[in-house]
This record gives C-alpha cells, structure tokens and sequence, in this order.
C-alpha cells in the first residue's frame, strides 16, 4: 500500500476529528527501556534487550530534533502548565550495560534519563528471577518439564513460547510461592539454582550509579527483590519501598523521588502501593502497560511508559512516539 492510501485508510480507521486530537496529544511521553547492546550468547532473558547501541543512538538523536527532552524534576511544573509534548527516556533494573552503553550516548546526546534500581539486586549481584528462569530453560539437562501444581500441562523446554509461560507462571503467584516455584524448576529441569558467578557483571555497581548521578542523570527506586508489588500485604510493600529509600539514600545521598513498579501492569500496584509510597515521600510512580499520561488526566502515581524493545525499527519508533496513543497501547510481551 502506498503511502497516500495509508494516510486515507488511517484517517478512515480513526476518523478525522480523533486523528487531529492525536496529533495535537500534549502530555508527557514516557519511554522505557531495559538492556542495551546485544544479547550475544547471554543465558539471560534475550527479551530484556531494548535495542542495540545504534538503534538507541538513532532513537535519541530523533527524540532530540522532535521532542523536549525532560527529566522527571521538571514534570511537576510542565503538567501544571499544562501544555506541550515532553518526552522522558527511562530504565529499568540496573543491568551494567546501562551505564557501559546507555550513560555514553545520552552523555554524547546531552540529554537526561532516568534510571530506575532494584537496590537488592545491585547489592547482591546475582541473577534476577527472570534471568534466573531463562537460565534455567537453556542450561537445563531435562527439556521438557512434566505437569506439576505450577502448570497444568508440560512444557517443552525447547518450545519458543516455554520461557513465556514459565514467567508467565510466576507472576501470576502470591509471593509467598515464588521460592518454591523457582526450586521446583530447578529440580525438575534438572539446572539446578543459577550460581552467582554466572550473574557475575551482570549489574551496576553503587559507584557506577553514582557516577550517572553525577554526569546528570536521575536515580529512582524500584524496590529492593523486585516483586509484583500487589501480590504482598501493605506491610512486605512497605518493606520493599522504604528499603529501597534507605539504600539510595545511603549509597547516593538521595530521597526517593521517583519510583517506578516491577513488572508494572495495571494489575501490579494498587491503593496500599499508593499509601507506602506517599510515606515514602515519593513524587511520581510509573507504570509499564503503554500509552501517555496527558497533562489533562494526570496522575502522579501512574505515569504511563510505553515499553521500547528490540524489534522495533526506526519507522515503527518514529510512529509509536509520533502518535502514542495510537501506536504505544498495551505490550504484549512479559518483560520486567
Ligand atoms: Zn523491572
């Protein structure tokens, strides 16, 4: 189809009046990102990766000539101004490659992100349960897992959709499960647990997230074992946010300002996530199920991200920003 007869059709779909609603959007943009370069021969969850180094260099140098480029310290005023389009670049986790590949480029762009930690896992260094699991399916002896109280079928290990389901699986459980699940997995598949040496670099460390903190970036938590923050009573959320505020604050002489929600479906915070972090003194929380926050429909403690991955070329990036609320809608995969 060529490019005329695309625009009609698009304008056909959405109708003229919504598409100029679409267009003139104002709000802020809100992109998150995880891993950048290239998963190579990596055992971890190739899905963590967001782009390689070029795709992000391309991607930043096209935010940098269409949008302004914001850091979370200035939403506060841009949404009681209510007008504009504003763009913000975000992390999450805390992997090394941010600060090895990521912290140059936006240096070179001189633009501001923001990252947010899951201070356990800089602590510890060891495998995320994500990365845990997908080590768990291409290291595994056994390749098909049998029926179990965890899935109610098999699971072909070597089936493109294994790793999926197994994450799937996990998040659905009340966090008092999620240790069992995982020993089960890795007596069944016969891994065993993920040694800590195979995380080994995997993560920043405290010093490399001070050094962002001092080339400008912004620090934000993103609690300390990386939970589904719903799935714990108020009191295991309090322990996840306030723990997470007292090592930013020891580690990098930080409040807790920003907060951003593991996993961060709809379904993943809800009004005690909202109560601990006010007591937390926290200014603004993301979520991670797509779409923008306009300034109209504010909410300080949902502002949406649309989730930047892998296969997302140039063109698609370009629509997904142009036009969020039509190109950015839900993710469809199980990212974290
Ligand atoms: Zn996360």
């Amino acid at each position: 189809m060529n490019k005329a007869r695309l625009a009609a059709k698009l304008v056909e779909w959405v109708g003229h009046r919504n598409l100029l609603g679409l267009w003139r959007w104002s709000g802020a943009l809100a992109l998150n990102y995880h891993r950048i370069g290239d998963p190579g021969d990596s055992l971890f969850d190739p899905g963590l990766w967001s782009a390689t180094d070029e795709d992000f260099d391309a991607q930043v140098r096209f935010l940098k000539a269409h949008f302004d480029l914001v850091g979370p310290g200035d939403l506060a005023e841009l949404q009681r101004r209510g007008r504009g389009r504003h763009a913000l670049i975000t992390f999450d986790d805390g992997y090394r490659d941010n600060y090895e590949h990521a912290f140059p480029i936006l240096r070179a762009h001189r633009v501001p992100a923001l990252f947010f930690v899951a201070a356990g896992l800089i602590d510890r260094g060891t495998a995320s349960w994500w990365d845990e699991i997908a080590w768990m399916v291409r290291t595994a002896p056994r390749r098909s897992l049998p029926a179990s109280r965890w899935t109610s079928h098999p699971i072909a290990l070597d089936d493109p959709g294994a790793l999926g389901t197994l994450l799937g699986r996990y998040k659905s459980l009340p966090e008092s499960e999620t240790a069992a699940y995982l020993s089960s997995l890795a007596e069944t598949s016969g891994s065993g647990r993920c040694p800590p040496e195979a995380a080994a670099g995997t993560w920043m460390t405290w010093e490399m997230v001070r050094a962002m903190r001092d080339g400008g970036m912004a620090i934000g938590g993103h609690t300390v074992t990386h939970p589904v923050l719903s799935r714990l009573d108020e009191e295991g959320q309090r322990r996840e946010i306030a723990g997470c505020a007292d090592r930013l604050r020891a580690e990098l002489q930080l409040p807790m300002r920003w907060f951003s929600y593991p996993v961060g479906g709809r379904g993943s915070f809800n009004q005690e996530t909202r109560r601990c972090l006010r007591e937390a003194g926290v200014e603004l929380a993301f979520s991670y199920y797509g779409g923008y926050r306009s300034y109209r429909e504010w909410d300080p403690y949902d502002v949406r991200r649309i989730a930047i991955e892998r296969e997302i070329d140039l063109s698609r990036f370009r629509a997904i920003t142009t036009l969020p609320s039509l190109f950015g809608r839900e993710r469809r995969n199980s990212s974290t």
